[in-house]
């Protein structure tokens, strides 16, 4: 499942091969895949056909390449790639994958982009763009305009978050998978980030105090910026690629798997308990669970 780190390598991917280029054709061999781009595929290729992508851009899971149409501010090519989703630059004379979906073809350079998803949970659709509603002069895909900024975004109002994550009733990690408050940080983020600032998920978010809030926005920082920089040593070539894994996973992961081995900081077993139909690791001595609330 591509989380932030990879979905950031293929952001910065479209932007070296994508952004810029001219669509001269577009394939739509399989409906699934702009299902969510209600007014069909003939549509979808209008809208496409003739347009320049311009900067790469992401917010949370999400791509999108802005359109150089006449109207402001416009509309854009937007893109989720679900569980196994992949967008790959290729020359036109590359045989086709197996699960070739979509197909770009680029003005100039006899390149395509191509979306390739196994499991079509995935898409892509033209939507249009509105002003963002917390920084004026920006735009964002109205379809994802809900969902709040990374932490790696510039615009990241982190005093808003902090106020915001202290007002919240529920557990620091339900607050930090919550896309309506922060996005882009998933499962495997989230517990790496509670490790490092020592934190157990289940505390009440509410109970945190400014600086606890901040440390941990630190780690998630941290966290994201140490796997985008391991996932990024792998995209060197005429090739935009995600496929669930990087380098970070081999290297870096502190608790997430771990069940049963020692805790890199003290030595202690990591737990597992069962989270939102995921699991959620920790260290039992580092993170100490919250005492129960008498009601
Ligand atoms: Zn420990």
């Amino acid at each position: 499942l591509p989380e932030l780190p990879e979905v950031e390598t293929v952001r910065a991917g479209l932007e070296r091969w994508v952004s810029g280029r001219v669509v001269a054709g577009v394939e739509v061999r399989h409906p699934r895949a702009i299902r969510r781009h209600l007014a069909g595929a003939a549509d979808f290729e209008a809208r496409l056909l003739g347009r320049r992508f311009g900067v790469a851009r992401r917010r949370g899971k999400y791509l999108w390449l802005p359109l150089d149409d006449a109207d402001s501010p416009g509309s854009a090519l937007l893109g989720h790639l679900g569980m196994s989703g992949q967008l790959l630059v290729q020359p036109a004379s590359a045989p086709d994958e197996a699960h070739l979906h979509v197909r770009i073809a680029l003005a100039d350079n006899g390149q395509e982009l191509r979306f390739v998803d196994q499991r079509t949970f995935g898409g892509l659709l033209v939507d249009e763009l509105i002003p963002a509603p917390d920084r004026s002069g920006d735009t964002v895909p109205e379809l994802i305009a809900h969902i709040a900024r990374d932490p790696l975004d510039p615009a990241f109002d982190e005093a808003a978050f902090v106020a915001r994550l202290r007002r919240r009733r529920s557990g620091i990690k339900r607050a930090l998978l919550d896309q309506s408050l922060i996005s882009g940080v998933g499962n495997i983020y989230a517990d790496e980030a509670l490790w490092r600032a020592k934190l157990h998920g289940e505390r009440l978010a509410a109970a945190l105090t400014r600086p606890a809030v901040r440390a941990l926005l630190a780690e998630v920082r941290a966290v994201l910026g140490a796997a985008i920089i391991a996932g990024g040593t792998s995209f060197d070539s005429l090739y935009v690629n995600v496929n669930g894994e990087s380098g970070y996973f081999d290297r870096t992961l502190n608790v997430y798997g771990r069940e049963g081995e020692p805790c890199n900081r003290c030595g202690t077993a990591i737990r597992r308990v069962a989270f939102m139909n995921r699991s959620s690791y920790f260290c039992p001595h580092c993170q100490r669970r919250p005492r129960a609330i008498r009601m």
